[in-house]
């Protein structure tokens, strides 16, 4: 029995007290996103330490896109340049107008957003896809511009209708923890199980002073395996298999 975390971050490192933890529980892979290139090296720093299986994801994040200077992030693009080989996928990438409140950020993420893609489809690197309240204007852009490109929406969070085109272009969808709560939108019926995977997005801090870790992913799968009235390994290995046909490249 194994099971994977589509989306998580080794920002602070795991203590290596939660690896064991993790790989005593069956945690084969940790799909990481990227955010910038001091983060990208501790990505690197972590790839021998397994298991569970860090699999590197290197890009600049929307917020970073939002917050550094023009000259460091130039920076930053030539960094990226000479060391996408190392990464398995491109990411996180996308728009999110809420993290980029004038129209020059807003443009800029959109440049930006171009560029990553035409730096995964020359490598034929999968991505990991970050979009907030863009989703029409980015999956637009993919299917139009990019159509081989592939990869997975992580916090994925909408109706059918803005899934659909999403589904469609072969893509899948990186749900968060807050589906243990409830699925307003039905994301959960109306989605293909097999286009379906299931994020941590830890460590996320809480006010109570604690912080998640990459078994929050865990749970979803169980709490989602109980409602489809299916055997949660059966789940978790559909996505273990989905994860590596996506991001592992010969
Ligand atoms: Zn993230």
């Amino acid at each position: 029995m194994r099971w994977s975390d589509s989306h998580c971050h080794s920002t602070q490192g795991y203590s290596p007290q939660l690896r064991q933890e993790l790989a005593q529980d069956g945690c084969a892979l940790l799909l990481q996103g990227g955010i910038a290139p001091d983060e990208w090296s501790i990505q690197e720093s972590l790839l021998d330490t397994g298991p569970p299986h860090i699999v590197p994801i290197f890009g600049i994040h929307p917020w970073t896109l939002a917050t550094e200077d023009e000259a460091a992030l130039e920076l930053a693009w030539q960094k990226l340049e000479q060391r996408i080989t190392s990464a398995q996928g491109v990411g996180e990438i996308g728009l999110d107008p809420l993290h980029a409140k004038t129209r020059d950020l807003q443009e800029r993420q959109r440049k930006f957003f171009i560029r990553h893609l035409q730096l995964a489809a020359a490598h034929q690197k999968p991505c990991v896809f970050h979009i907030v309240r863009a989703y029409p204007e980015a999956i637009h852009l993919i299917a139009r511009e990019y159509p081989e490109v592939r990869g997975l929406v992580h916090s994925f969070w909408a109706p059918a209708a803005l899934a659909k085109p999403y589904l469609d272009a072969g893509l899948f969808l990186s749900l968060p923890p807050r589906i243990q709560k409830g699925d307003p939108h039905g994301i959960l019926r109306y989605a293909p199980r097999e286009q379906l995977v299931f994020e941590s997005d830890s460590p996320q801090h809480f006010q109570d002073g604690s912080v998640s870790t990459p078994f929050l992913a865990k749970e979803s799968q169980k709490h989602v395996a109980a409602l489809w009235g299916e055997a949660w390994e059966v789940l978790a290995e559909r996505q273990c298999r989905t994860l590596e046909a996506l991001f592992y490249r010969p």
